[in-house]
């Protein structure tokens, strides 16, 4: 599904490719992917099993699959991270924030295979990135923003995009559709780390939201990032 000009969302139960269904609706994210001409950049990478559902979805939109180079991974949730392996595989560098990096390359808990009755299959990312980080794929210029609380690694990614700034939030924001919250039974979960995100967020300027589950923002984004920090301020102190 065209979200943007040359932006798709092409994995998620939004598209009804969730893939596995082993924990209900929400149990693989959005997975978006980014044509960048020359070549594709994804953001997250679904639970592995919804990676060729993922392919064929490119295929109907006319997106060359071999020309996807990169996959920016926003937290180590089995449901955005267990098909990394899979992409590696296929020869695509996976870009993650050093926190996220770390939990991959264990493997460990704080991927929540428990989650979905399955284990998570360890992977050593291509890219570690640090908290706040400019960085570009191909011709386009990312930044990366740490935001954590949901995890300890969650990242967002901003890039400007035909005159819009969009923000990839992973699930710090309202990720089953509904509700202000990512999901809190992480391990690695900090309610006073997250309130401080949120504090930031809040105070960097985007024009549309992406998030890793649920419905797309295209006006005023900040006001939900608003509406969870009052409710954090409200119920987490
Ligand atoms: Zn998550």
């Amino acid at each position: 599904m065209q979200l943007l000009p040359d932006i798709y969302v092409v994995g998620g139960s939004l598209v009804g490719l969730t893939g596995s269904q082993v924990s209900g609706p929400f149990d693989d994210c959005n997975v978006y992917a980014l044509d960048l001409g020359s070549e594709i950049l994804l953001i997250d990478t679904g639970n592995g099993d919804s990676w060729p559902m993922i392919q064929e979805n490119m295929q109907q939109w006319g997106l060359d699959t071999r020309k996807i180079t990169t996959a920016l991974i926003t937290h180590p949730h089995y449901d955005h991270a267990q098909g990394a392996h899979l992409l590696q595989d296929a020869g695509i560098k996976l870009v993650a924030h050093a926190y996220t990096a770390d939990a991959m390359e264990k493997g460990d808990e704080r991927c929540c295979g428990y989650l979905y009755h399955r284990v998570f299959t360890p992977v050593s990312v291509d890219r570690i990135l640090e908290d706040d980080e400019q960085f570009s794929v191909g011709s386009l210029s990312v930044q990366s923003i740490h935001l954590p609380g949901h995890t300890l690694g969650c990242t967002g990614f901003l890039i400007s995009w035909r005159g819009k700034k969009v923000l990839f939030s992973g699930d710090v924001i309202g990720t089953l559709g509904y509700g202000h919250f990512g999901w809190n039974g992480s391990i690695d979960f900090d309610k006073q780390v997250y309130i401080k995100t949120l504090l930031k967020l809040s105070k960097i300027d985007f024009d549309v939201m992406l998030p890793g589950h649920g419905l797309a923002s295209f006006t005023h984004p900040r006001e939900r990032v608003e509406e969870s920090l009052n409710e954090a301020l409200m119920v987490w102190r």
